[in-house]
């Protein structure tokens, strides 16, 4: 019988359901980034709103898209954790809901597991990965570096010190007039500047393991532009800003992929996730240094790269085959780390 998940720890309002074998029978994604727009960056209080507006139409279209009831379900899964809690609470209160109601089980899905799963979907065109690889999760919340060992086996190789790599690309993009979400925009103004007009820093450039870090970066951007003659910034300096920012952040991701590879050297591949896996620069440099060590970089389709129901669904039909289920009193976690599990 067919799965529904359920995704809304952020600013997407997700649903989804999956055949039992991760055949993909519905697929809805709403996102909420225009209702965020206007205060430069995700609202707590609106993004749990505009989910508990959005979730209960969205799951029944997705039950009339796959043809099915929710008590022809297998199971209802949500994303308990990470995340903001007023999103968690209303996607896991619906879920718990409506498997009561129905009479089916339900699963409580970390999204970083989630996420870390994906590439293990038996419809990507790479074909499934096997266990072990390299995880590399890139988005606007998060940057760690993971060793995935197993369904529920996740090693930390490395996270972010400070920022997360999407949200430094934010920062950046904020500084220099661009609007919001800031990483597209900056990708696009960075294709026009030249990377190498301004020296700027690579923290943790050959350090030891895996760890990232970013604030130093934007701290560097931020007093060149406080340095910047007063009045418009010119379009070509900002342009060698972004550039130069973009190769910088590439840089600092292709060293820290290099030092993951060495401590995961049975990794059958590297997969990249997150929505600044989108990033061409980024995703051509990390194809490289993988290449470099005889591995693959697959990169799931971007509307699976970001937030999204599938992978939900898929992370419990990976649980339903091990036998797990979550008590109905299963807590949301706003922090859920993978290595806790
Ligand atoms: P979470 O960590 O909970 O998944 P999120 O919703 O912020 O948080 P995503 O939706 O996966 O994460 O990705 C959004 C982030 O990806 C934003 O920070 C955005 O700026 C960044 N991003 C998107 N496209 C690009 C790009 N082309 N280049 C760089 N960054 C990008
Ligand atoms: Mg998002
Ligand atoms: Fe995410």
């Amino acid at each position: 019988a067919p799965i529904l998940g359920i995704e809304s720890s952020c600013d997407e309002t997700a649903a989804a359901i999956l055949a039992p074998d991760g055949q993909i029978l519905a697929e809805l994604v709403l996102s909420q980034i225009a209702d965020h727009a206007a205060f430069g960056g995700v609202v707590p209080e609106i993004a749990a709103r505009a989910h508990l507006t959005a979730l209960d139409a969205m799951v029944k279209d997705a039950l009339r898209q796959a043809g099915v009831g929710f008590a022809d379900l297998a199971a209802i899964a949500a994303t308990a954790g990470p995340g903001l809690i007023g999103g968690l609470l209303v996607g896991t209160g619906y879920a718990k809901g409506a498997a009561l109601a129905a009479g089916v089980p339900y699963l409580a899905i970390n999204h970083l597991e989630a996420h870390a799963l994906t590439a293990r979907l038996p419809s990507l065109a790479a074909g499934p990965v096997e266990f072990p690889y390299l995880l590399l999760l890139l988005s606007g919340g998060h940057s760690q570096c993971l060793a995935v060992e197993g369904v529920g086996k996740y090693r930390l190789l490395g996270a972010t010190l400070d920022d997360a790599v999407g949200e430094a690309f934010d920062k950046t993009a904020k500084l220099l007039g661009l609007p919001y979400p800031g990483g597209p925009a900056l990708e696009a103004l960075a294709r026009e500047g030249n990377a190498k007009a301004l020296p700027l820093p690579r923290p943790l450039l050959h350090r030891e393991g895996c760890d990232f870090s970013f604030s130093g970066l934007k701290t560097a951007i931020a007093q060149l532009l406080a340095a910047e003659p007063s009045g418009a910034l010119p379009r070509a300096r900002a342009a060698d800003i972004a550039a130069s920012f973009q190769a910088s952040v590439t840089d600092i991701l292709g060293d820290r992929l290099n030092h993951a590879l060495a401590m995961l050297p049975a990794a059958n591949a590297v997969i990249v996730a997150g929505g600044v896996a989108a990033n061409q620069a980024i995703r051509a440099r990390l194809s490289e240094v993988a290449g470099e060590a005889g591995k693959l970089l697959i990169a799931p389709p971007l509307r699976l790269c970001t937030d999204n129901a599938v992978m939900v669904a898929w992370a419990a039909i990976e649980h339903l085959r091990q036998g797990d289920l979550s008590a109905f009193n299963a807590p949301c976690k706003p922090r859920w780390p993978l290595d806790s599990l």
